[in-house]
């Protein structure tokens, strides 16, 4: 099953908590998703806490993409700030 939630650019996907299947039936009129893998029955809440570790992990990601981008960026700043000095050097 596909979330896909304004806050994040990408979908993610949920997994059966019992047997990991991507694999999700759900009905229009009910919350109410079930498992094709093990036929096992959760409420879209339900799924979407089960999945909670992996939503984490995935902002986490995001986290560290940007926390790297920042980095390279002032890194290359400081380069240029200080080209041409021989006393200093950036690794
Ligand atoms: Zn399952």
């Amino acid at each position: 099953m596909k979330l896909n939630p304004e806050k994040y650019d990408r979908e993610i996907t949920l997994l059966c908590p019992v047997c990991g299947n991507s694999e999700m039936e759900h009905d229009v009129d009910s919350e109410i998703v079930k498992c094709i893998g093990c036929g096992k029955e959760l409420v879209c809440d339900e799924l979407i806490q089960e999945n909670g570790v992996s939503v984490d992990s995935y902002v986490n990601e995001v986290k560290e993409e940007l926390t790297k981008d920042i980095q390279k960026q002032f890194n290359d700043m400081l380069k240029k700030a200080f080209k041409g000095s021989k006393n200093i050097r950036i690794k």
